[in-house]
């Protein structure tokens, strides 16, 4: 037989295996989409957390709600095991924040809203001129002289001619971030950031920032009175604005929820799959990431529900704390430093739940290369790329160990005009969209548990 002829005998035999393989693994994978796209369990859970658990940021007594109501849910779906892992952090409570324009006279209330953790004031609060500008490398050269005494204003928008949205955060970002403790440094008695938001509107955006030492109030201000504002101070200079702010710095005891579906095979593997459960003080915190906690439980539910063998462990985790310390991601790190166990892959979902789009992934140039060939069988569902990325803040710590990472994206034009704000609300959830996401993820995790990744 001919070299030829012998590789075509040879395709002969292994093609129909090779594509009954595939018809199988398609048809495992719309079974997937089918039941996710017709069963509202999810969905109605994620209407109940926000309803019942909004502003669940860390040491609230709505993250206990949370806790409490997801962990049930869990149970109820049939876990093999569901449990708290406990931990202490810093944590910060925000009762109220308010600010007024003082002009001509009157008194103008912004909309704002603090930032994370930000100082408090007294009841009074504290009024001063303000200065606007546009980076913090402006307030660096205006100096002590120009600053102090005063409260910074920064006001550089996100760069709408960005197709990704994600990328003008990034850029924007540095002024919530850095802004107020660099303000500080300078001598300022508190900083107003223009909320990093792509719309007009009048939300406030709130956020974290960071403190090296002492901290100063720092708030948020919508988009709109941001704009107002800066255009109120080009015929007055010399506007004031007070601040009030009432917060608290705590420490608290508090958990990730984790629960584990036992793999056939090698069950001290574990997919890890998760979102985190916390939310901003001044949200119900549906995108941000009610969904990624819900579409992470489908994974769950999907795998039980249409029958399919886990070879290795299946690990739903519900961080706590991604926004303001990241203490959940880097307790569940160091629990699987102590307990030696074995991550074998993590999926984050925190990027909101509309229309999905694809993965990222930090995946090795082998193992993104197999990754990468699962996008033929995802493609009709509307994922349209698998590339070179990030991760996730909750599964970043999980990286020192050598952990694939990998990060669910869904499309992002809309994303930032909710983000951490009371605009992010459960009305604004797509049912199909989030499904689609839900199906996309357990796809991924099924794929990779059956074809496994090299080195
Ligand atoms: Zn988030």
């Amino acid at each position: 037989m001919s070299k030829n002829l012998f590789s075509l005998f040879l395709l002969s035999i292994l093609l129909p295996i090779s594509l009954k393989a595939q018809d199988d693994t398609k048809a495992i994978i719309k079974n997937l989409y089918d039941n996710a796209l017709t069963n509202k369990q999810a969905y109605n859970q994620l209407g109940l957390l926000c309803e019942k658990a909004p502003g669940r940021l860390i040491g609230t007594p709505n993250s206990f709600i949370a806790v409490d109501l997801m962990k049930k849910y869990l149970e109820d779906l049939g876990a093999d095991t569901v449990f708290l892992q406990a931990f202490s952090s810093p944590a910060w409570i925000c009762h109220s924040a308010s600010a007024t324009l003082l002009m001509d006279g009157k008194k103008i209330p912004l909309k704002i809203d603090a930032l994370g953790p930000s100082g408090s004031t007294s009841k009074k609060g504290v009024s001063a001129e303000i200065i606007e500008v546009m980076s913090l490398d402006e307030v660096k050269a205006l100096g002590r002289e120009k600053i102090e005494g005063k409260i910074v204003f920064y006001n550089r928008p996100m760069n709408p001619s960005y197709f990704n949205t994600f990328r003008a955060y990034s850029e924007a970002v540095d002024q919530r971030v850095w802004g107020p403790d660099i303000a500080r440094e300078m001598g300022a008695v508190a900083s107003i950031t223009r909320s990093v938001n792509s719309n007009l509107d009048d939300y406030p955006h709130t956020g974290s920032c960071h403190f090296k030492d002492e901290k100063i109030p720092a708030i948020a201000v919508s988009t709109n009175d941001a704009e107002r504002l800066s255009q109120a101070l080009k015929t007055n200079p010399h506007l004031k604005v007070n601040i009030k702010v009432d917060a608290e710095d705590i420490v608290t005891h508090t958990f990730n929820i984790i629960a584990d579906l036992k793999g056939h095979e090698k069950p001290n593997e574990y997919l890890v799959v998760g979102g985190h459960l916390d939310a901003w003080h001044n949200t119900q915190g549906a995108h941000d990431d009610g969904v990624g906690c819900l579409q992470s439980t489908e994974v769950l539910r999907l795998f039980k529900e249409t029958g399919l063998k886990n070879k290795r462990s299946l690990r739903i985790i519900l961080y706590m704390d991604e926004e303001l310390y990241q203490s959940g991601g880097k307790a569940y790190a160091n629990y699987s430093k102590e307990h030696h166990i074995h991550n074998y892959f993590a999926l984050e979902s925190d990027a909101g739940g509309f229309t999905p789009r694809g993965f990222t992934t930090d995946a090795s140039a082998l193992n993104l290369e197999k990754i990468k060939a699962f996008l033929p069988l995802l493609e009709p569902y509307g994922i349209q790329f698998i590339n070179a990325g990030g991760g996730g803040v909750d599964i970043g710590p999980l990286k020192e160990t050598g952990v694939t990472l990998s990060g669910y994206r869904s499309d992002w034009q809309r994303y930032f005009d909710m983000h951490h704000s009371p605009n992010d609300s459960f009305d604004k959830i797509n049912f199909r969209e989030m499904q689609l996401g839900s199906a996309a993820m357990t796809s991924l995790i099924y794929l990779i548990d059956q074809n496994d990744l090299g080195q």
